[in-house]
């Protein structure tokens, strides 16, 4: 059987593939910084000779929200740079039969027509506020095509929309808007507050449930034989404000009446409109969680797990 290892495999996205890993056959290892800290060479050696891959999914980076973007610039750039270099030169060195790498439609150029394709990556500086994490991850772009153009390698791209899920980081500083603003909320109905939202709620994203990712990436996988970039996302027709991802958190809570901006928050980028028609028209009809049932999914999760899961 073959080797599948997954880089970030606590992590949400992580985990999402844990969940359906039953499906396909291969010997998969979810790896955790505490296995292996990649961003030190000697160790992601170690882990290559040891395990021996023959296909990498790499999800593992330091990941973080429009604040944690904002207030780690050193660590966002540093850290992913050396992780993403040493999984590529030791991917290469060690033969892996492919990469699949994942960017972000964070790292998309601020000032754009939209919507956003594949080939509009590198169009523009990203938005200021993250971008240490979007030039990092850009070079994870550029990195694995010249893998691609000396070596042949094949050595890929995906671009995830915002995802949210069980197992996300829920830290009310550093998280997503999703996992803070749900984390938040259970806090504020508890204490009779008014729930928090940063910012003016008008910013628009599009946003994918956890295991449904999971699920196109492991297509992307066993049945994505390009070497370009590949947008995984839903459709432009789904993207919401921030007020309504607001509104659907604290409708499950039932503290609809309780929402507050402040705008004394930054907003980040407006919006990032990013164009599925590529993968649409590989994969054809897909179904997507609605965002309804996936903020419900993610919120049960959270209350069920509010001792253990990750709130730093
Ligand atoms: P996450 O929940 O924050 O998980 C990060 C994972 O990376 C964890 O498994 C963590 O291990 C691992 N990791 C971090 N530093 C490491 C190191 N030095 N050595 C080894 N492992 C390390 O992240 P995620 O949200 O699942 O994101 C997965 C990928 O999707 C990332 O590449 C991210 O950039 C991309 N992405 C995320 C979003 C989003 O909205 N979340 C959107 C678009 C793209 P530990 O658990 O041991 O710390
Ligand atoms: P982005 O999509 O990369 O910008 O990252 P986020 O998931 O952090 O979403 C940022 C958007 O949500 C901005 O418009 C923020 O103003 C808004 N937002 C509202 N409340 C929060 C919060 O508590 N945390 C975060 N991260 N964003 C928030």
């Amino acid at each position: 059987m073959k080797t599948l290892l997954v880089t970030g495999g606590t992590g949400l996205v992580g985990q999402a593939i844990k969940s359906i890993s039953n499906n396909f056959q291969y010997n998969f290892i979810f790896l955790s910084s505490k296995d292996c800290d990649l961003s030190n060479y000697n160790e992601t050696k170690k882990l290559f000779e040891d395990k021996k891959p023959n296909y990498v999914i790499h999800l593992a980076a330091n990941v973080g929200g429009l604040f944690k973007n904002m207030n780690y610039k050193v660590d966002m750039l540093e850290k992913n740079l050396l992780i993403n270099y040493n999984i590529l030169k030791c991917c290469h060195d060690f033969k892996v039969e492919k990469v699949i790498s994942c960017l972000s439609t964070c790292i998309f150029p601020d000032k754009i027509h939209y919507p956003i394709n594949e080939s509009m990556l590198h169009d523009g500086p990203p938005h200021y506020s993250n971008e240490s994490y979007a030039y990092a991850k850009r070079m994870l772009e550029i990195h694995s095509k010249a893998y691609q153009e000396q070596y042949g390698d094949n050595f890929i791209c995906i671009i995830p929309t915002n995802i949210y899920g069980p197992y996300d980081n829920y830290s009310l500083e550093d998280g997503h808007v999703i996992p803070a603003l749900i984390h938040r909320c259970y806090l504020n109905k508890k204490n009779n507050e008014k729930f928090i939202v940063r910012g003016t709620g008008k910013p628009l994203r599009q946003f994918i449930y956890s295991e449904d990712l999971a699920k196109l990436i492991m297509w992307t996988l066993e049945n994505y034989h390009q070497k370009d970039t590949l947008i995984l996302s839903v459709d432009e027709k789904d993207e919401i404000s921030i007020k309504e991802v607001a509104e659907n958190i604290a409708r499950v809570y039932e503290y609809e009446d309780m929402i507050k901006f402040d705008s004394s928050y930054e907003d980040g980028q407006y919006k990032k409109t990013a164009d599925n028609s590529k993968l649409k028209n590989l994969i054809g009809n897909f179904e997507f969680t609605k965002f309804e049932v996936g903020i419900k999914k993610s919120v049960m999760w959270f209350i069920e797990n509010y001792n253990n899961c990750r709130k730093i």
